[in-house]
Parts: structure tokens; C-alpha cells; sequence
């Protein structure tokens, strides 16, 4: 593939992600995109850059759909370094209520986690944050 067309294509997966929101309620239905900053040192930031790092290194696992070229992918914090296809979105599910409780940044168990949704590159990715955590966040538009 060329690389305009790679671009074409990349590009057009990136603007795919944003609305993919649907395929992500299936198993998240009450997800939102998130908009919190993610300035150096924030811990969604990093993860962020461990996706990316995952991706880039070749150690992600993925479902059997999901081969080199640009298209929407699904991650989620609970799962780490697995990226899926729309249709294999299943795998992301949580296992167990313990699981659903569980703050992704903090590791706490209270019923206070949400589920929110961070959009990288092509990649739409889920995170469970507690109130406690996400009070620290600093909102996109003070
Ligand atoms: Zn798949
Ligand atoms: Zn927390």
C-alpha cells in the first residue's frame, strides 16, 4: 500500500472511532467520551502511551479480524494490550461485578466507578474511574 493511501485510510479510521460509540454500548452502555485534559504526568496519559507502545512494539493481542491496515480498533483498560475489531468488541467485556467496581487508575472497589471512553488515533479505549480519582482530573473546558 502506498503511503497516501495508507494516510487516506488511517485518517478515515480515526474519524470511524469517534463514531463508533455504539458498538461500545454493547458492552458499555452508559460510556462517554471523555473530556478530560491529559497533560504530562496524568495518568490517562499514560495510558494512552502504552497503547501506543503496545501497538507500535508488536506485543498487542488481537482478535483474528484485525490485520495491518488502518481501521477502527477497542481497548480497554481491564484488558491490557488487547485490541479488538467492532464485531469481537465481546472480549473487552468485564468478567466479573468485582471487576466492573474496580477503579482502573486507583485499583479501589466502590460503586462509584464510571466508565469513560478516550479516542486514540484509530483506537477507541475504555477506562473505569472512581469519583475520587476523576475529581483530580482537570476538565478540557474550565
Ligand atoms: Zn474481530
Ligand atoms: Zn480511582
Amino acid at each position: 500500500m502506498n503511503t497516501t493511501a495508507y494516510n487516506d485510510q488511517m485518517h478515515a479510521a480515526c474519524s470511524e472511532a469517534a463514531a463508533q460509540m455504539t458498538a461500545m454500548a454493547a458492552i458499555e452502555p452508559d460510556a462517554e467520551i471523555s473530556t478530560v485534559a491529559t497533560p504530562v504526568g496524568s495518568w490517562l496519559r499514560d495510558q494512552r502511551a502504552g497503547v501506543i507502545a503496545c501497538w507500535e512494539a508488536d506485543t498487542a493481542t488481537t482478535c483474528q479480524h484485525v490485520t495491518g491496515a488502518p481501521q477502527v480498533l477497542f481497548g480497554a483498560a481491564w484488558k491490557p494490550g488487547h485490541l479488538v475489531c467492532n464485531s469481537c468488541i465481546i472480549q473487552l467485556k468485564t468478567l466479573n461485578p468485582l471487576e466492573e467496581k474496580t477503579c482502573d487508575q486507583c485499583g479501589n472497589v466502590t460503586e462509584d466507578v464510571d466508565t469513560h471512553l478516550t479516542i486514540i488515533g484509530p483506537i477507541l479505549y475504555a477506562y473505569g474511574q472512581c469519583a475520587a480519582c476523576r475529581a483530580n482530573e482537570i476538565p478540557l473546558h474550565a
